[in-house]
């Protein structure tokens, strides 16, 4: 039996895999649906960077002398001067992806392709089935599955979800809108991971937003 079993691998509990991976009295295991680490896909936006600089990474200010930090990712891949030299300590969020995957793919407690269909407590532990058929069982549960999308009151009349790219939805204006003048479209990871709050998602959204009008082409 397990001490945890952690539902979901994204920054959330991918940070609490890399704090308890050197405490050898705690045995956790990690079940992520996704085949690999991806954090929110179809959004690595070029020069795009995190809102936080480097230190808020998956383990520093818990513990600054991880093996899991961002810096010990950059010494590892080479990176360590060229991030020093660019004078910006927000990394990409393409590097943060990255970072996130190469921290996931060498932690033994993590394993991909496992989508938690059931969770039931026998009394003694709790009882986590996954799609594939695997059974397993844990102490302490740990959820770490993101958040659930949310579209605000004020665009509920004029926002359908429709078809689905690279693995997320895409939601866009209503012919409503488009007869206006302008079409609208945003996409966002097709798993819980999204918008639970309104002002999130106004902030959230406008880097990915192209507007095109009718009178004119470009996109902004
Ligand atoms: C568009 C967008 C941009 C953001 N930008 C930033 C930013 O720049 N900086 C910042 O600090 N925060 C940002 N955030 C906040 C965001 O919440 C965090 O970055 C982070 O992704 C949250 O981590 P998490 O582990 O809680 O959830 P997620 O990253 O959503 O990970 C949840 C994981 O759980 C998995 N999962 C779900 N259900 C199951 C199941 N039943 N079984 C197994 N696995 C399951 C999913 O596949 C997913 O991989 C952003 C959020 C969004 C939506």
């Amino acid at each position: 039996m397990y001490d945890f079993i952690g539902i979901g691998v994204g920054p959330f509990n991918l940070g609490l895999a890399c704090l308890t991976d050197p405490v050898d009295e705690l045995d956790g295991l990690f079940l992520e649906a996704r085949d690999e680490l991806a954090w929110h896909p179809g959004m690595m936006l070029d020069d795009a960077t995190l809102q936080v600089p480097f230190l808020a990474d998956l383990v520093t200010m818990a513990d600054p002398s991880s093996r899991w930090s961002f810096l010990a990712y950059l010494k590892e891949t080479g990176n360590l001067y060229p991030f020093y030299i660019r004078e910006s300590f927000y990394p990409l969020r393409r590097e943060y992806d990255d970072y996130c995957r190469w921290a996931a793919d060498r932690l033994d407690s993590v394993r991909f392709g496992q989508a938690v269909t059931e969770v039931v407590h026998d009394g003694e532990a709790y009882v986590v089935r996954t799609a594939t058929g695997e059974e397993h069982r844990g102490r302490r549960l740990v959820l770490g599955v993101g958040t659930a999308p949310c579209v605000p009151e004020a665009l509920r009349g004029v926002v359908s979800t429709s078809s689905t790219t690279e693995g997320g939805s895409t939601t866009e204006l209503s012919s409503a809108t488009e007869a206006s003048g302008v079409s609208v479209r945003s996409r966002w990871p097709a798993s819980r991971s999204a918008w639970r709050t309104s002002w999130r998602a106004s902030s959230m959204v406008r880097p990915v937003v192209s507007t095109r009008t009718s009178a004119s082409s470009g996109s902004s």
